[in-house]
């Protein structure tokens, strides 16, 4: 299937189908050793899997889609390859992505755009645009994305696939090359929300390597949909629609319709649903991208030239440690990472710092204080995932455009609170995405909501 569709999706970046193909003969051996020991086989066993190559993968080159980091090799696996490689999980390949996961439509990768699958002339969503794609398009049943701010959900909602930003903590950061430390939340993408749980029950776990993973995150996912596919009943079950995010300027008519008519399936399961206010998200946008380019600069600061990736020299005058960063990261970094760069550096300065990073840092605790309180009148939130459908290449080349389509996704982020879209139906054949929030730690309810509307 890659072979025959990869070439106009450009899904991946890098394939290995013979070590995917040895992995899964691995994955068979597994499986009759279990079945014939009478152990249980985790149900993910052989299923091949597209992991985005912001990731880091042992003897596989990952990239970031950067050229600061083009033919990199990694000598370790990041903590949630780790849990693919042990439930024999094969690796198809790394997935595009914006560079650095920095941009919401897989135009900003050093190394190519990547097509949506219902439109190859229209964007797949970012920054997990290839994983997104590469299920969409069928060349993956499933993929693994992360979401800073959007990007698991957001390209889920404009490739009609299912993708979960787990509660923060939940999937181990380790080796997951850090974008916003305190945003960066990996987690599952599938085309169906069963096989999204049965993903994310394989990548979740403890991880002392990550000092802000959760001992006791929730699990046992495919076990809540199945149940809830089993019910079809959401009696009792409170559903607040986000007054903020309920259409309005900005919206694509089609987007709210849709949306509308899933809040009627919700009601017909039992959900009571009403409208909740959360005042605060009118300032949410502009809290992220002021608090996620700040953590970005300092996190690429380990880009330098000195110790892996790209080594420039300059072509004239003395070769100091400072002529080589600055060559490096001038010939590395593609020019939205650049932006993000000194928009973060700016921000941290003395003198700045008080009145950006402070005041958004402030912003993010109303915005968090906002989901507390929301969370007494509802047990899960929804939205629209997107405010609009894929739109055409170079449709958003103004950076702020692109940025002010995060609004629906960027709140769950500042929040840490897990997050999951799936497909509500279509508005001028192009899919739109249904978003559920839930509080810290009930991941289970965006899978038993998932399951009773993807019915
Ligand atoms: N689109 C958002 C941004 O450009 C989110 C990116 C992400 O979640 N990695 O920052």
């Amino acid at each position: 299937r890659i072979a025959a569709v990869d070439g106009a999706v450009g899904a991946f970046l890098d394939v290995d189908a013979d070590k995917a193909l040895a992995d899964a003969d691995a994955a068979d051996a597994a499986r009759r050793e279990a079945g014939s020991a009478g152990d249980p086989v985790p149900e993910l066993t052989g299923v091949p899997t597209a992991v985005k190559d912001l990731i880091v993968t042992r003897g596989q080159v990952t990239t970031a889609a950067s050229r600061i980091l083009e033919g990199w090799v990694p000598p370790y696996d990041a903590t949630l390859v780790k849990n693919l490689r042990a439930a024999h999980l094969p690796i198809l390949g790394k997935t595009n992505l914006d560079e650095f996961a920095m941009g919401g439509s897989t135009e900003h990768s050093a190394f190519g755009r990547t097509a949506n699958p219902w439109d190859l002339e229209r964007i797949p969503g970012g920054s997990s645009g290839g994983s997104a794609a590469a299920v969409g398009a069928f060349e993956a049943p499933v993929a693994v994305g992360t979401d800073t701010g959007g990007s698991i959900r957001q390209p889920a909602a404009v490739t009609g696939t299912v993708g979960v930003k787990p509660t923060y903590g939940t999937v181990s950061r380790f080796g997951v090359i850090a974008m916003a430390s305190s945003l960066d939340t990996p987690g599952p993408m599938a085309r169906t929300v069963l096989d999204t749980a049965l993903l994310h029950d394989v990548i979740a776990s403890y991880d002392p390597l990550d000092s802000t993973s959760l001992p006791d995150a929730p699990r046992g996912m495919a076990d809540v949909v199945r149940a809830a596919q089993a019910g079809a009943d959401l009696s009792g079950l409170r559903v607040g629609v986000i007054a903020e995010l309920d259409g309005g300027e900005g919206y694509q008519p089609g987007v709210v319709d849709s949306f509308h008519q899933a809040l009627t399936l919700l009601q017909d399961a039992g959900a009571a649903v009403e409208t909740v206010s959360l005042p605060h998200l009118e300032y949410a946008l502009d809290a992220y991208y002021l608090i996620m380019p700040a953590e970005a600069s300092s996190n690429l600061a380990r880009y330098d030239g000195m110790r892996y990736g790209l080594r420039v020299e300059p072509t004239e005058g003395p070769v100091t440690a400072e002529t080589v960063m600055s060559a490096t990261r001038g010939a590395g970094f593609g020019d939205e990472v650049k932006r993000r760069i000194i928009l973060g550096t700016h921000v941290l300065s003395a003198g700045y710092y008080d009145a950006y990073y402070g005041s958004a840092q402030k912003v993010r605790t109303l915005v968090q204080r906002d989901f507390t309180a929301a969370w007494q009148q509802a047990d899960v939130l929804v939205s629209p995932t997107a405010p609009v459908t894929a739109y055409r290449f170079g449709e958003k080349d103004d950076p702020l455009a692109m940025y002010k389509l995060d609004v629906t996704t960027i709140p769950a982020n500042l929040a840490g609170v897990p997050a999951m879209s799936l497909p509500s139906g279509l508005s001028d054949g192009l899919p739109v995405g249904f978003q559920i929030l839930a509080p810290q730690r009930a991941d289970d309810r965006l899978y038993r909501v998932g399951a009773v509307l993807e019915q």
